[in-house]
């Protein structure tokens, strides 16, 4: 491969050297002009079909690939293991990318002689075009590789492990460097990039690191002051309940919520106060109630 892309070169240099016209001044010209080379190309000749012959030489990198994996409200708490299947153009496996077919190796185009350009001379002008036999690439494929046939790229089906953080969000995007597409003429890959999607959870609501749950005091509890049964995501804790606590209440458990990404440690649980009002009540709880109402003690 490194002797092929040297010989290339080789070529290259040749065809710079033979096509020359009036009024090109292409030693000026940055290679990343290629655009601009293509505009005036028809015009100036020589110049837009060298630059790009080189831009299609020039490497690229592959393009970055997203990625979906779903998980439990409880795995994104607790970190996993994904298997993400990603579809990529990768290069063709039978031909190794090169686009020939195995044992064959392109040759060099008779349209142009591999300088990847074609002149014709138009009075004072000499125009010069990519070479349409070879689009520029100075070499032709006289057979094509059966598998990728002549493309060099296939799309193939790769499963990655991704190991998942623990406290993940709903939309956390993981970039895996160079896990997406091939890069084209010896540039990087691209990355991939996965994205969490979280299910919503029965019990908690995330607020950043915190966990809001719902925790349901009786009325006198709220009135008095008690303990009520909290779940955080390791085990039900018990919590005090202040005397007079009202509806909506947020009662703050330190370092119980979902693991913080960036560096060490847990956000909260917030429990919320909703207190209960009975649907039904017996008859001495209706007694006990009407004196209350009665403000009699
Ligand atoms: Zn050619
Ligand atoms: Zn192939």
């Amino acid at each position: 491969m490194p002797l092929e892309v040297l010989e290339r070169g080789v070529l290259h240099e040749r065809g710079r050297r033979q096509v020359e016209e009036p009024g090109g001044d292409d030693a000026a010209t940055p290679p990343d002009l290629g655009d601009l080379g293509d505009i005036f190309g028809g015009i100036f000749g020589g110049g837009g079909g060298r630059a790009r012959t080189r831009a299609s030489r020039q490497p690229m990198r592959g393009n970055d690939v997203e990625a979906q994996v779903h998980l439990s409200f409880e795995d994104s708490l607790r970190g996993a293991e994904a298997k993400v299947p990603v579809e990529l153009t990768v290069a063709c496996s039978e031909c190794g990318g090169t686009g020939a077919q195995p044992g064959t190796a392109p040759v060099i185009c008779p349209e142009c002689n591999g300088r990847g350009v074609t002149s014709e001379s138009q009075g004072l002008f000499a125009l010069s075009q990519p070479c349409p036999r070879c689009r520029g690439n100075g070499t032709v494929i006289e057979q094509p590789c059966a598998k990728c046939k002549g493309s060099g790229r296939e799309r193939r089906l790769r499963t990655y492990t991704v190991k998942i953080k623990p406290g993940v969000k709903d939309g956390t995007k993981i970039r895996l460097k160079g896990k997406g597409e091939a890069g084209a003429h010896g540039g990087p890959n691209g990355d991939l990039i996965v994205v969490t999607r979280v299910a919503k959870s029965d019990t908690y609501e995330r607020r950043g690191d915190d966990l809001i749950v719902q925790v349901p005091v009786s009325f006198p509890t709220a009135a008095l002051g008690g303990k009520v049964e909290v779940p955080t995501p390791e085990g039900a804790v018990s919590l005090k309940i202040p005397a007079g606590s009202e509806d909506g209440k947020l009662i703050r458990i330190k370092g119980r919520g979902a693991p913080r990404l960036t560096g060490k440690g847990k956000g909260d649980v917030l429990a919320r106060v909703r207190i209960q009002v009975p649907k039904r009540v017996n008859k001495k709880e209706r007694e006990l109630l009407e004196e209350l109402q009665k403000g009699v003690v």
